[in-house]
């Protein structure tokens, strides 16, 4: 009869340190068949520990042959070795070494688990291996709620499941009261009997002395092996029923590592949940930078840009500098005029683009500033010197406040764009006739019934400005005018930033002519130039030519848009680095908590390659688990966004009445793939050290 394990000039050494080795083993050559319940004795330190782990294909750095299970374990490769344990030896140990946070049932099931058995058979078979060692009720504990005698059953059964030929137990009785240790040497002793290989290590002469077989080792050499005369069979032998046929085995599979270690997660749940809200603040702030950007960018289409002609170029000179420069207009001289057309037609010619800049298309404005709300800003004198005069824009106030005059400090006056059409009219329509003006929707303020349309309203041109003001009885106020002249409101324009102040459009060779009138000595020179392009492609063009040649700009919408980009940009770009600080930080804490996790888990990963994980096994497990904490985390993140976004929104409605975030569906998908990502890639470290530890030295682990 073939031998069901064979030892062969066998010899075993530590490494101790790099020079210094220590000899544990000294030439074993012994032989069990199937069916012998060995002992193995021998003092503390005498090498029996050792020996297990050389059986049991935890430890293959030996030398001499050993035969088990018909491989020879010296020629296997790691990868056969897991194989070898996880078929053909059960391991059962003095501490039990059960998975804490798994059931009963999970820790009977796990080698299934590595094999990725289905479901329902897994449960069958581990069912009928816990009746066979009398825990069929217990299946839904956990291992702290057992007793000693019945969490070595429980590892007893583990060891049994996958039907292997070679049972391996290190002083299993060695925790156990001397009652508990004989029901437990029974369960062995019917192992056995069944036709299994049982090799166990015992202190106990009692247990000894039931065996079959006692082979006694000193100082790492086998010095005694006698067999039992009187060893009976037990009577209720078990007869093996009719094999079902069970599956095919195949490798751990990903969603069996997620459940492992969604149960991992779940028995330290409070840490996991701190960790995740640690990586949720970081992500959540990514979500908010995204939103913000977009919603500054959303803000300057839908409020500062969507009335405006995609086929007009507004072209202003930039100001002399200063903070107020965006404000400031310089005249165009005839020579400025040619030279800038010259310019742009030789920048299309560059560019390949066929449209020409020429009078057809050209046209000149003016835009003018009036007052600001601090005070007036009186206009002195073309050359864009403004002044402040406080008092006097005080004093105009509170006259027309105490005449109970509704005002409006206006704040521009723009020529419209002779290219303008109702289109490009928020309500009402184009003026056409010269008393004709526009407002924006920020008149409505002036006038009871909020109706802009159709309303009669003057301007008065004086020393002191240009103060824009209505009567309700119609009469004009007089703040020492030159002039007053009367417009009719015909259209509303919401083109603008400034949609909630006041401008006026007016038609340009209209106001050139009252503007003669009222300051005789000063006429009014263009400082703004329309060009009507072909395509919005071309005005995207000009625009870009305008942007590089730094002494243009746009309207000013445009001009507030850039200032509005910039600004959220260095928003954006403080909020970004904000968030990958506190992501890097994130992937730091996963990284040190995951670590450690490997260091509480070293036995339980000594007993997972014991059961025949692969290092593969062990590193999916781990894996799944940074996986499993990114998506947490993420969702978290999510979640933690969402609040932060409401209580921001709420702030800023209330106090600048404006709250410039958008969301975008894909936001949360980036921010939960970001968050995986980073678990992940921090997880690969802590994975791979788990994956490397040496089974032997995990399981020796208090
Ligand atoms: P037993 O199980 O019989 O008590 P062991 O097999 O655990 O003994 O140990 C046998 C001898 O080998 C002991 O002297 C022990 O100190 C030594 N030994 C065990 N493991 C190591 C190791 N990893 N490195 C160095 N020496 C070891
Ligand atoms: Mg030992």
């Amino acid at each position: 009869m073939e031998k069901a394990l064979r030892l062969i000039d066998v010899n075993k050494s530590y490494k101790v340190t790099k020079q210094e080795k220590f000899q544990a083993l000294y030439d074993i050559n012994v032989e069990f068949d199937k069916g012998e319940l060995v002992s193995i004795v021998g003092e503390s330190g005498s090498g029996k520990s050792t020996l297990m782990n050389l059986i049991g294909g935890l430890d293959s750095d030996f030398t001499g042959t050993i035969i088990a299970g018909g491989e020879d374990l010296g020629k296997l490769s790691d990868k056969q070795l897991d194989k070898y344990r996880k078929d053909k030896v059960g391991f059962v140990f003095q501490s039990f070494n059960l998975i804490s946070h798994l059931s009963i049932l999970d820790n009977v099931t796990l080698a299934l688990t590595l094999s990725n058995i289905p479901e329902k058979e897994k449960v069958e078979r581990a069912t009928e291996m816990l009746k066979r060692v009398g825990l069929e009720t217990q299946l839904k504990k956990n291992p702290t709620q057992l007793s000693g005698g019945q969490k070595q059953r429980v590892a007893i059964a583990r060891a049994l499941i996958n039907d292997p030929e070679i049972i391996i137990a290190d002083e299993p009785t060695g925790a156990l009261d001397s009652e508990t240790s004989m029901q437990i040497l029974e369960i062995l002793k019917e192992i056995a009997d069944s036709g299994k290989l049982v090799i166990m290590v015992t202190h106990s002469e009692r247990v000894a002395s039931i065996s079959s077989r006692v082979v006694k080792i000193s100082d790492g050499r086998i010095v005694g092996d006698e067999l039992n005369k009187n060893y009976k069979k037990s009577k209720k032998l078990e007869v093996p029923k009719e094999e079902k046929k069970k599956s095919e085995k195949q490798n751990l599979s990903f969603f069996s590592a997620i459940r492992l270690s969604l149960h991992n997660m779940w028995a330290s749940k409070v840490k996991n949940f701190l960790m995740a809200f640690g990586v949720a603040i970081g992500i959540g702030s990514l979500i908010m930078m995204l939103c913000f950007s977009s919603g500054i960018n959303d803000f300057i289409d839908t409020t500062m840009l969507s009335y405006s002609n995609p086929e007009i170029v507004t072209i202003t000179k930039k100001g002399s500098g200063g903070p107020m420069s965006l404000l400031q207009y310089n005249e165009f001289s005839d020579e400025d005029k040619t030279n800038l057309v010259n310019d742009i037609n030789a920048y299309l010619t560059e560019k390949n683009n066929d449209f020409r800049v020429d009078d057809s298309n050209l046209s000149a404005g003016a835009q003018l500033m009036t007052m600001v709300p601090e005070g007036t800003w009186v206009f002195e004198n073309k050359d864009d010197v403004w002044l402040t005069d406080t008092s006097s824009a005080n004093a105009l106030k509170a006259e027309l406040e105490s005449n109970h005059i509704k005002y409006s400090q206006l704040f521009y006056i723009y020529s419209i764009p002779p290219y303008y059409s109702d289109t490009n009219v928020f309500e009402g329509k184009m003026c056409t006739s010269e008393g004709g003006v526009m407002l924006t929707k920020g008149a409505k303020m002036l006038f009871d019934d909020g109706q802009i349309v159709g309303k009669k309203i003057n301007l008065s041109l004086g020393a002191t400005g240009i103060p824009f003001k209505y009567f309700e009885d119609g009469t004009p106020f007089t703040n020492d005018p030159t002039q007053t002249y009367d417009f009719e409101v015909t259209g509303v324009m919401d083109t603008s930033i400034m949609a909630n102040y006041l401008v006026m459009y007016v038609d340009y060779n209209y106001f050139q002519k009252i503007y003669q009138d009222a300051y005789p000595s000063q006429p009014l020179n263009p400082n703004t130039l329309y060009i009507k392009t072909d395509s919005k492609e071309t005005t995207d063009l000009i625009n870009a030519y305008l942007a590089e040649s730094g002494e243009y700009r746009g309207s000013i919408e445009d001009s507030l848009a850039g200032l509005f980009s910039s600004l959220s940009s260095t928003i954006g770009t403080s909020l970004t680095v904000i968030s990958c600080i506190s992501l890097l930080v994130s992937a730091m804490m996963i990284l040190v908590v995951l670590y450690m996790s490997v260091s509480e888990r070293t036995k339980e990963i000594g007993v997972m390659k014991s059961i025949g994980a692969r290092r593969k096994d062990i590193k999916l497990i781990f894996t799944s688990e940074s996986f499993l904490i990114g998506i947490l985390s993420g969702i978290v993140g999510v979640i933690f966004n969402l609040i932060m976004t409401l209580i921001i929104t709420l702030t800023l409605k209330n106090t600048i009445g404006l709250a410039p975030l958008s969301y975008r569906w894909w936001y949360f998908a980036l921010a939960i793939g970001v968050s995986v990502f980073i678990s992940m890639l921090s997880g690969l470290y802590p994975a791979s050290k788990a994956a490397k530890l040496d089974p032997v030295e995990s399981l020796r682990r208090e």
